[in-house]
């Protein structure tokens, strides 16, 4: 039996997520301690998570025995106090990707489709094609989202549209006013999912509340996440915040436990701690300034980003990735994202940044000679 050929032909042309290189793995390939190694590959928070966080897991453990609440009352009742909104028009993730999963379960099947951008956050076209719906690719226009042949794709059969503002791995920032006009021109049958994983990183000037074009927007679905400047990305927790009917949806198909117990006294705790996310936001303005410093030093382009990484022209990307390994420092190749020439790199500390730096120059002259 060819257990490959079983699986529905939608299954097989999925092409596999490929994840930042754990540091332990790393470790182990090149004979090197784990201290010795830097990880600036999975966008994750370099200044680990905040106390208030860590004291509620502590307390947490307590209960581990206890399946979690499945309707996520409590880390509920904090968002929806937060962002003003009813606890109908919230669902929780086992990370934002889970819901991105749950979405397109609800909403797609094989005869619909779903449109993204080239260059998007990988999970989008893999979940589209894990329910035998077809996904629309729109060429890119700088890097990020062309909201206008994003509109101008959308056919009689299209059930979602999907965009990451900033937009990962290219850090590409689309106005918001033009996301405004654009939910305006979209038919209300196509639900738009606004992927916000890094809005926290926003400059306030560029900021807008999109909680509140909820209400001019029946079809707007916005997902968040607590993986970034919250750093509980190995917690594995995010919410979306939609119409209830849309919730409502998920719900039906989401798994009746999917957010841990843990998890969710974290995410309670950490979104109670200002001090976690203005630092966290303080340290990647000064280390997107050094970096962006450090590429102009070396003559690289890099594409500005408005996110917690930069990507960057290092000719190419696979090779310099390889020499950065080498040296301890690991990075993201994005050539599966059509960006060859480029490398993600995740903002860290200062010293990690300057240790990428110094490891970028030699990887280059390694590379070219
Ligand atoms: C990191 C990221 C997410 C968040 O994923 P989680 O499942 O919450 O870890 C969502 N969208 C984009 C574009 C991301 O880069």
């Amino acid at each position: 039996m060819n257990y490959t050929e079983l699986a529905p032909e939608y299954i097989r042309a999925i092409a596999p997520y490929q994840p930042g290189k754990p540091i332990s793995e790393v470790a182990r390939e090149l004979g090197i301690p784990e201290a010795d190694i830097i990880k600036l590959a999975s966008n994750e928070n370099p200044l680990g998570c905040g106390e208030a966080a860590k004291a509620a897991m502590r307390r947490a453990l307590d209960e581990v025995h206890l399946y979690p609440d499945g309707a996520a009352f409590e880390l509920k009742a904090a968002l929806a106090k937060k962002w003003g909104v009813a606890m109908e028009s919230i669902v929780i993730g086992n990370g934002s990707n889970d819901l991105l999963d749950y979405l397109a379960m609800a909403y797609l099947a094989p005869g619909v489709s779903a449109v993204y951008s080239q260059h998007c956050f990988a999970v989008y076209p893999i979940t589209v094609l894990a329910r035998g719906a077809a996904g629309i690719k729109v060429p890119a226009r700088a890097y990020g989202n062309d909201l206008d042949a994003m509109a101008a794709a959308i056919r009689a059969d299209t059930r979602m549209v999907f965009i990451a503002n900033p937009n990962n791995p290219t850090g590409t920032f689309t106005p918001y006013a033009e996301i405004h006009a654009f939910l305006k021109r979209v038919p209300a049958s196509v639900i738009v999912v606004l992927d916000e994983a890094y809005n926290d990183f926003l400059p306030p000037e560029l900021r807008v509340d999109t909680v509140a074009w909820l209400r001019e927007f029946p079809n707007l679905v916005l997902t968040r996440t607590f993986c970034k400047i919250y750093g509980l990305a190995g917690l594995r927790v995010g919410y979306m915040l939609g119409h209830p009917q849309v919730c409502d949806m998920v719900n039906r198909v989401r798994a009746p436990f999917n957010v841990n117990s843990i998890a969710q006294a974290a995410a309670v705790a950490a979104l109670g701690d200002e001090d976690f996310v203005r630092r966290t936001y303080e340290n990647n303005r000064a280390g997107m300034q050094q970096l962006v410093e450090g590429f102009r030093a070396l003559g690289l382009d890099y594409i500005p980003s408005y996110g917690n990484f930069v990507t960057v022209d290092v000719g190419d990307g696979p090779r310099v990735f390889n020499a950065l390994l080498k040296r301890g420092v690991i990075v993201r190749p994005i050539v599966g994202y059509e960006l060859p020439r480029h490398v993600r790199v995740t903002i860290g500390l200062p010293h990690e940044n300057a240790r990428f730096l110094a490891s970028l120059k030699e990887a280059l002259a390694e590379v070219r000679a």
